[in-house]
């Protein structure tokens, strides 16, 4: 089950203005072996930077 989509906003840091709150506009999804890792294309709501982040399906949000 894809636990990631579009619109979706997740914590990371963005790196160009340090808002901790990046907005996911695309998910890929790939698997390896018997496990999926997400790609997720985030952009910051509040300077509009591109930043890519990779998640194992089974990621903990701390
Ligand atoms: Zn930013």
């Amino acid at each position: 089950m894809n636990q990631y989509h579009k619109g979706q906003t997740i914590q990371k840091r963005c790196v160009s203005c340090f808002n901790d709150r990046m907005k996911i506009i695309k998910v890929r999804e790939h698997h390896l072996n018997e496990k999926s890792i997400y790609v997720l294309y985030t952009q910051c709501p509040e300077c509009r930077a591109d930043a890519i982040k990779l998640a194992p399906e089974d990621l903990q949000v701390s």
